[in-house]
């Protein structure tokens, strides 16, 4: 497609292109109907391999490819449930990918209620309540503006809504407002400013806009959040700004609303690890704006008209009261719906790290993370090779205090993630030890059920070189060649690795040593006023990511940020004539 765009493109003058296929989206809805089979496969990224750069995002241009936030900076999974099933994801030239068989799922235990329900106390006005809802399109707002209209009528009220959907199929902004009221309505509910008694931000980023944000009123709007954000196609492209995080977030809702009612949920996380579907997150949100008082009418209208709904019935019924007992509980929810199995596996601890880190000069607040980093490292390579890592933070360290300046702590944390990065950077050996993965298996068998068959997609250089453009699949009979590439990997850069001579590598492993006189020159000259650029130079490491040739335009981007910054550095310390 891509391909008969660009050629229609070159071509003078209007051209017209007739695309005649089912959208993705339909074709999605009529296979969780069963009306059409869905492909016997999945995919599935590995996200200790993955880098985050967003490639597998620019070839696929799939909203379902999600960031992950993970102890190794932010990285991409697929989010299952919304997978079109096209595979074209996987067209990039990146390692990550893995081809699964699904297994037998147990069917998903719906967990007990961990606490008791009761009636909520109503704080908004009852007489006359106006709900503004901010979601993204295919996530059921539309449904629960739906439920509570039909619950409001069944309670003998009167009720009615109007949604703002514009194009919003799948990933589009929609805002739907709902008035409930003892007396008929004659008039549209669009909400206007003080109107508003609830904003149910299913979708953060909707509440945050200023066409809705500006309506809101701290006399009376109650905000009831969802921070479980659905990316952005920007931020999906590495591209826009990030979402704020629970800290901004309060201090821009809470002046805006009766801040002490706010209710702040991760309704996404409840919806999945009680029902295993994030579209019941709506639902958990909605049952916590019910049980904060926010939703005048009774907890039994709602579940009928959540059975006249007709879909998902129990699902939905399940998560509205998971959401209540969000609010009635929070930390029990909490430890009930707590991941079982941990993001990334724990390094063993090494006798030379600690005893590195204990006589160096890095402050205790960040010992933990070098020495967590520099235990990967023995696993990476080698001791010799960790202690030379946390050598190289103690250097930076010691430079920082030097320098005297502020917000060392900071830039040193940024350094720890740049030079781990650059020093475990993912050739062979490292792509097959992380293949192989304990918690990476785990997550496998948790997603798609046990005995889920994995194969890893790979297109190793030396076959792309002889023309070979797809991937191959190595599967479990490759598994020993995974642990045997593991087990060389102490050949990596000496004159006996076979796959170290590559550009690819060589470049890798002369960013290291260049990333640390870059950033020991830039400390050495570190001042308040420059604290900036020192930070900026030092955090370029962040966005060195990817495979290939992705990674090598990145490492030129790098090179040449670096090379401004430095000018601008020693353009700072110029001191200023008198
Ligand atoms: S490394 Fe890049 S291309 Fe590969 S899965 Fe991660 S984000 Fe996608």
């Amino acid at each position: 497609m891509a391909d008969v765009q660009d050629e229609l493109a070159a071509l003078p003058g209007v051209t017209v292109l007739i695309h005649d296929d089912r959208c993705a989206a339909e074709e999605r809805r009529l296979r969780r109907r069963g009306t059409i089979a869905a492909p016997t496969t999945r995919l599935h990224i590995n996200e200790r391999v993955c880098e985050g750069c967003g490639d597998c995002q620019r070839v696929s241009t799939c909203l379902s490819l999600e960031p992950v936030d993970t102890p190794y900076g932010d990285k991409t999974r697929i989010h299952q449930s919304s997978c079109n099933l096209d595979f074209s994801c996987a067209n990039g030239d990146c390692p990550s990918f893995v081809r699964v068989i699904p297994g037998t799922k147990a069917d998903h235990v719906v967990p007990d209620l961990p606490v008791a329900l009761v009636d909520p106390v109503v704080i908004v006005n009852e007489t006359d309540t106006t709900i503004r809802m901010t979601g993204v399109g295919g996530t059921g707002v539309v449904t629960v503006s739906r439920i509570i209209q039909m619950a409001a009528r069944l309670d003998g009220r009167a009720a009615s809504g109007l949604d703002q959907t514009g194009l919003a199929q799948k990933g589009g902004p929609v805002i739907s407002d709902v008035r409930i009221a003892d007396h008929e309505l004659s008039t549209a509910p669009k909400a206007s400013e003080h109107m508003i008694d609830l904003v149910l931000g299913f979708d953060l980023l909707g509440v945050l806009t200023p066409s809705v944000a500006d309506k809101l009123t701290s006399d009376r709007t109650i905000a009831v959040l969802n921070m479980d954000t659905t990316p952005t196609h920007d931020q999906l492209m590495r591209k826009g700004p990030a979402t704020p995080n629970a800290t901004h977030v309060h201090e821009l809702i809470e002046p805006l609303t009766r801040a002490a009612h706010n209710v702040y949920l991760n309704a996404l996380d409840i919806a999945e690890a009680v029902v295993g579907d994030h579209l019941a997150a709506n639902l958990v949100l909605f049952g916590a704006a019910f049980q904060a008082g926010c939703i005048p009418l009774s907890a039994a209208a709602i579940e009928r008209a959540i059975t006249l709904n007709g879909t998902a019935v129990a699902t939905n019924i399940t998560a509205f009261n998971w959401g209540r007992a969000a609010v009635i509980a929070p930390d029990a929810v909490a430890a009930a719906t707590a991941p079982t199995i941990p993001t990334v596996a724990t390094p063993r601890q090494h006798p030379a790290v600690l005893e590195a880190v204990r006589a160096s000069a890095i402050p205790p607040a960040l010992q933990g993370l070098v020495t967590e980093r520099a235990n990967e490292l023995v696993a990476y390579q080698s001791a010799s090779y960790a202690t030379s890592f946390v050598g190289a933070v103690d250097a930076v360290a010691r430079a920082l205090f030097a320098s005297g300046g502020s917000g060392t702590e900071d830039l040193l944390s940024a350094y720890i993630a740049g030079a781990f990065k650059f020093r475990a950077y993912k050739d062979e050996y490292e792509v097959a030890r992380l293949h192989r993965d304990p918690v990476e298996q785990a997550k496998i068998e948790r997603e798609f059920g046990k005995g889920a068959k994995a194969a890893v997609l790979l297109h190793p250089p030396i076959l792309k070189s002889l023309g070979m453009k797809r991937k191959l699949e190595f599967g479990s009979l490759a598994r020993p060649t995974f642990a045997v590439l593991s087990a060389m990997r102490r050949l990596r850069g000496t004159a006996f690795d076979p796959f170290g001579h590559t550009a690819m590598r060589r470049a890798e492993r002369a960013l290291i040593d260049r990333y640390d006189r870059l950033v020991l020159d830039a400390v050495a000259q570190l001042r308040p006023e420059n604290l900036a650029t020192v930070g900026a130079l030092v955090a370029l490491a962040d966005d060195v990511r990817g495979y290939e040739d992705v990674k090598l335009a990145n490492i030129a981007r790098f090179d040449e940020h670096a090379s401004d910054l430095r000018i601008a550095l020693e353009a700072s310390s110029v001191p200023n004539p008198a």
